[in-house]
């Protein structure tokens, strides 16, 4: 008989890696309650758009690092054992421009490019590359073994996984986070609300999270095989835009990226950028098309806008401290920009520790004897 009531507020990656996390521990009772769920494309809604793929960007001895560090193993399980979940393990390379050094990729990509990487020792086949391997206009490179995930089996594949341990998955529009207790399907008031609710933490009443703001990404979606994960630092078209291709597990088709557009809420794609994107991924990997071919040969299946919930500092994973909230505790586990996916797991974990202590302390406070 399960003794605590959950609610997960927000059914994105973040969302719904904790909620099955959650649901391991027969004591909970956990509901999921969202506006968007998997199978919606929306611009509130940032996990569909995802790449997705691992290139770590967590600064070396920052939560972050633990948070990428702690998923891979499991995004790698996935990869190795279980092909349904549809994330399989592609080589990556990472080239680095030195012009690129302090502009806003530059800066998004500044960790991934180190040569002495925390994350050496973390993905298989790390190496530098040698000057040798580098193409005209890179300075430096380095290639390891990656994943990629097709978002469009791994979220459902996540949902599904909720409620085979009995997590029960309903839509819901919250004003207030607090409010989310009373939505959980035992009919009775969530003991902890664990809020994953990613941008939308920003409006959300009880949070109203200002350091959180949209990082606008754009992508085209095509069905052309690249053969390698590919990118670079950054381009020459403006200091927000990079290059990166992913082919993604299972037929999900590659991802052509992109862009960091920070504070940018434009929803819809911008035809010009659609147009760079595509050729300068072609310029950067030729096997994406028949020898001498142009964008024409790339065959599209949609274009699409995500916007990364970016946080300064950071994610925010923690309990809430105070007595507010009528009552009902709350973790939160928001704001993770442009790593959602490598760093669900680390950053779940530590959710689902934070919602046993907040079960622990209530627990403590119903039993204290009042002086
Ligand atoms: P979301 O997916 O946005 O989910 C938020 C959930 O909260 C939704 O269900 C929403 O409906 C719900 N919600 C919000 N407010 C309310 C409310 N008031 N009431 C009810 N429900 C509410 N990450 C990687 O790790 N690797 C990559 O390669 C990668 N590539 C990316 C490429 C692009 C183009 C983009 C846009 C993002 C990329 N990301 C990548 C980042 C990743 O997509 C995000 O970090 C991740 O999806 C965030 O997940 P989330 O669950 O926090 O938010």
């Amino acid at each position: 008989m399960p003794e605590s009531n959950v609610t997960v507020l927000g059914a994105g990656v973040v969302g719904l890696t904790t909620a099955m996390l959650l649901s391991r521990t027969p004591d909970y009772s956990v509901t999921v309650v969202a506006k968007h769920m998997p199978g919606d494309y929306d611009i509130e809604y940032a996990s569909p758009w995802a790449g997705a793929n691992y290139l770590p960007v967590g600064k070396q001895g920052t939560a972050s690092e633990l948070y990428e560090r702690n998923t891979w193993p499991e995004l790698a399980r996935l990869a190795a054992d279980l092909p349904e979940a549809g994330v399989h393990f592609q080589d990556t390379v990472v080239y680095r421009r030195a012009k690129d050094v302090g502009t806003a990729t530059g800066n998004w990509f500044a960790e991934l490019l180190r040569e002495d990487a925390w994350f050496a020792d973390v993905v298989p086949n790390f190496k530098i590359l040698p000057k040798s391997a580098l193409p005209p206009g890179i300075d430096g490179g380095t290639a390891f073994t990656s994943v990629c995930v097709n978002t469009a089996l791994y979220l459902p594949w996540l949902a599904s996984q909720c409620l085979r341990y009995g997590v029960v998955l309903k839509r819901g529009v919250v004003a207030h986070v607090a409010d989310a207790a009373g939505l959980h399907h035992s009919g009775q008031r969530a003991d902890v609300v664990v809020n994953c609710t990613g941008l939308g933490a920003r409006a959300l009443g009880g949070v109203a999270d200002a350091a959180v703001e949209p990082a606008r990404g754009q992508i085209v979606l095509v069905r052309n095989e690249p053969g390698v994960m590919v990118s670079v630092s950054g381009t020459d078209d403006g200091e927000d835009e990079a290059t990166y291709i992913m082919h993604r597990a299972a037929g999900g088709g590659t991802v052509l990226g992109g862009c960091l557009q920070k504070g940018s809420w434009e929803s819809q794609p911008d035809p010009n950028l659609a147009v760079r994107i595509m050729r300068r991924a072609i310029a950067l990997c030729p096997a994406l098309v028949p020898a001498g071919a142009g964008i024409e040969a790339l065959s599209i299946v949609r274009h699409g806008v995500g916007l990364r919930p970016l946080r300064r500092g950071g994610p925010r994973v923690e309990r809430e401290g105070g007595a507010g909230n009528g009552g009902v505790q709350i973790v939160h586990n928001y704001g993770h920009g442009g790593y959602g996916y490598q760093s669900s797991y680390g950053t779940a974990q530590v959710a689902v520790r934070l919602v046993a202590e907040a079960l622990e302390s209530a627990k403590t406070k119903a039993h204290s004897i009042p002086i």
